[in-house]
């Protein structure tokens, strides 16, 4: 069973999008994972198609009816998996979480437009939100489109060098180390000479020592308290 992505929007023209691209385009082809679009307008109840109303209580913008949301969920086959609203109410996505949706049978997520979508549907239907981060989007489609990829990427077999993966930023709870390629000199900067040693233990040392201290200036937030990679207490609640 390959991982399937449903996807409910009112604009299922954005899809598959990038997603279509490169590895995670080829790993499509290949059937490693699958996509389904549903236009929400489809479930529209009434003869206008109206998929919005103004908010109750008054304010800006429109609201996305709960009554076509859920007549639109319902159309899917879950075949239990997690039904996700993309919202920047929800919890922060994190490599931890992407790695556990991408062990599992893909993921139904729903896109919002406008001022968002009606409480009742995500209480009734007991929708998770998710969010990409704080920053307001005009919809959900690139938010999911961002989800699906972080997720495929992770997929067996869709990336060459599993190797890859396994050293990237977050993994370990480390930010990456630098990179560097040809040519040997780039505007007067030479490539470090330990990365061309050959010595390779002294290489994977040079690189975490490189990966602690961009993690320190950039994003102390992901080490413990004794500045150490793991030993934040927060990365025990990861899922
Ligand atoms: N009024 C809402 C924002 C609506 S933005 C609020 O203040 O919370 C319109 C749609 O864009 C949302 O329904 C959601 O699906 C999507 N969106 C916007 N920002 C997002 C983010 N940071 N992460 C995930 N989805 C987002």
């Amino acid at each position: 069973m390959s991982f399937k992505a449903s996807i409910l929007t009112l604009f299922p023209e954005a899809f598959p999008g990038v997603l279509d691209l490169s590895v995670i385009g080829r790993a499509r082809a290949q059937g490693l994972w699958s996509l389904e679009t549903l236009n929400i307008r489809d479930f529209a109840l009434d003869k206008h198609a109206s998929v919005d109303d103004t908010p109750a209580g008054g304010g800006a913008g429109m609201v996305m009816r709960a009554d076509v949301l859920a007549a639109s969920l319902d159309h899917v086959d879950i075949n239990e998996r997690p039904v996700l609203y993309m919202s920047p109410r929800g919890r922060p996505l994190t490599q931890a979480r992407v790695k556990s949706f991408s062990q599992g049978p893909g993921l139904v997520i729903l896109c919002g437009r406008f001022e968002g979508v009606d409480e009742r549907f995500l209480q009734a239907r007991e929708v998770e939100e998710v969010s990409i981060g704080d920053f307001v989007l005009a919809g959900g489609e690139i938010a999911a489109q961002a989800l699906i990829e972080a997720c495929v990427r992770l997929l067996p077999d869709v990336l060459g060098a599993p190797d890859s993966v396994a050293e990237e930023s977050f993994e370990g709870g480390l930010l990456e180390y630098p990179h560097y390629t040809r040519p040997r000199e780039f505007e007067g900067h030479p490539i470090p000479d330990v990365l061309l040693s050959g010595d390779h233990a002294k290489i994977r040392a040079w690189r975490r020592e490189k990966a602690l201290e961009i993690t320190r200036a950039r994003r102390p937030d992901l080490l413990g308290p004794e500045g150490q990679a793991g030993s934040n207490p927060a990365d025990k609640n990861k899922d």
